[in-house]
């Protein structure tokens, strides 16, 4: 891949932080890319007369993105073959960019071991990362040849000892996940004190260990919680090691934010591997990242459907009835906590709307879309479409602009654990369109040949 050479030695491809310029590949921008697609989908929408759905919230997803995305992680673990995370996000495109970049899958389920499959991968590139396994698909795995699984418990191996004693096991073991967003480490991962009790029993049921793995949390943020995770799984390797398991390969899971904590995270862990598992003891190295591929590379698109307004009572104290400068507002957008704002509820995310048209103007990447903090900025709370108080996107925030019915707002940074776990729920879709962008050739060329 000349791609990945060619900007290895391009420094400043990335900005300090870890963001990326826009501008170094040439050609359009990936915001001038999206801008355009939202701008042309809301336009062509005859809101007076369109049929139901027509206005329904849309993605823009960047696949660019997702590519440079790699060519990051590439840069920061050189060591690590990243298996991407199906459940973060598993939208066919994006799975499509990742296997002709030659990532492996990590899959929870029949279904996502299925859909990776079918696209023709390999099953040697699948784990199946889900330490409590339904029997049938264990066999289903069993009789497709992904043999690739976790396990921290006795009742699972012996679940593995009766349905596919051939399998290549990995050991998941307990992390400090306290400063992560979503917590793991109370449902899975064995402590370090019933690993050799494990092993053991692996070792008499005749199974077949051949590796490590663990998970910091998923939106991990402690940096050191890599460090302690790598020097307790190589506690594991000299414990299986004594029970004559020549263990691999460590799984170093996910966890991984997109944000510019990545490089800090990425130089603890790549220091602990090289201090614990050095290039020349001939360990693989592989982790699943999941959010830190796509998070970024998706906006999504709401529409204005309803709108309350709140007169500010002060105001009319002071005489201004009737005026509506002072007021507030409720807007109401076709897509919430329900559907792909579940990242509210599951993720624990805070997504921040911004003006993607109101008044016939669209105004995607201005500073008219922004929030403002001047305090003479329209008040607004912004709430989902369902009958359920608890849908609610936005407390509060404030914009230059006046927001009515039929207008839209975005919101960026929408590809992680929002779709994958929306609902139906009053019977609102589920089901939305995807527009694709590439801002990056090299990921277009991938995907033309694929
Ligand atoms: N691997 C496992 C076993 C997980 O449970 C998760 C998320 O819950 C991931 C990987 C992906 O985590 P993230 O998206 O934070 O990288």
């Amino acid at each position: 891949h000349g791609f990945f050479e060619h900007h290895k030695h391009n420094e400043q491809y990335y900005d300090d932080h870890g963001h990326h310029d826009d501008h170094a590949v040439g050609g359009p921008s990936a915001k001038q890319l999206i801008g355009e697609a939202l701008r042309q989908r809301v336009e062509n929408i005859d809101h007076e007369n369109c049929d139901p759905g027509e206005e329904d919230t849309f993605f823009v997803a960047d696949l660019g993105e997702v590519y440079r995305q790699h060519l990051r992680w590439k840069l920061n673990l050189p060591r690590v073959k990243p298996f991407y995370a199906v459940k973060c996000n598993p939208d066919q495109k994006v799975l499509q960019l990742l296997s002709a970049l030659g990532t492996g899958f990590d899959c929870a389920s029949k279904a996502e071991i299925e859909q990776v499959l079918q696209m023709g991968v390999d099953p040697s590139r699948i784990i199946y990362a889900q330490p409590c396994k339904t029997n049938s698909y264990v066999r289903y795995v069993a009789s497709h040849g992904v043999r690739q699984m976790t396990f921290d418990n006795a009742d699972e191996l012996r679940k593995i000892a009766r349905l596919f004693p051939t399998a290549e096991l990995y050991l998941r073991i307990l992390t400090d996940d306290s400063s992560s967003l979503c917590r793991l480490s109370l449902k899975f991962g064995a402590s370090l004190d019933s690993t050799d009790e494990l092993l053991a029993l692996a070792s008499e049921l005749g199974l077949n260990v051949v590796g490590v793995s663990f998970h910091v949390g998923s939106g991990a943020s402690d940096p050191l919680a890599f460090l302690k995770a790598v020097r307790d799984a190589h506690v594991v390797f000299q414990q299986a090691a004594a029970y004559g398991f020549n263990l691999k390969t460590l799984d170093v899971g996910g966890g991984f934010c997109s944000d510019n904590t990545f490089e800090e995270m990425a130089h603890v862990l790549r220091s602990a591997l090289d201090d614990y598992f050095p290039a020349h003891s001939g360990i693989n190295l592989i982790a699943e990242p999941g959010r830190f591929y796509v998070s970024d590379a998706f906006t999504i698109a709401c529409n204005v459907i309803a709108r309350r307004t709140i007169q500010d009572s002060s105001a009319n104290r002071h005489g201004n009835m009737g005026v509506n400068d002072d007021a507030s507002y409720m807007v109401y957008v076709n897509d919430g906590l329900y559907g792909n704002f579940s990242s509210i509820m599951f993720d624990h995310q805070h997504p921040e709307a911004k003006v993607l048209r109101a008044g016939g103007q669209t105004m995607y990447d201005t500073a008219a879309a922004d929030a403002t903090t001047a305090p003479n900025g329209v008040e607004y709370s912004i709430w989902g479409p369902t009958c359920d108080g608890i849908d609610r996107i936005m407390e509060s925030t404030r914009f230059n602009v006046v927001l009515d019915v039929g207008d839209w707002i975005y919101f960026e940074e929408m590809g992680a654990y929002t779709k994958c776990s929306a609902t139906t729920f009053n019977g609102f879709s589920n089901e939305h369109d995807v527009i694709y962008v590439c801002s990056e050739p090299g990921a277009k060329a991938l995907l033309d040949m694929h």
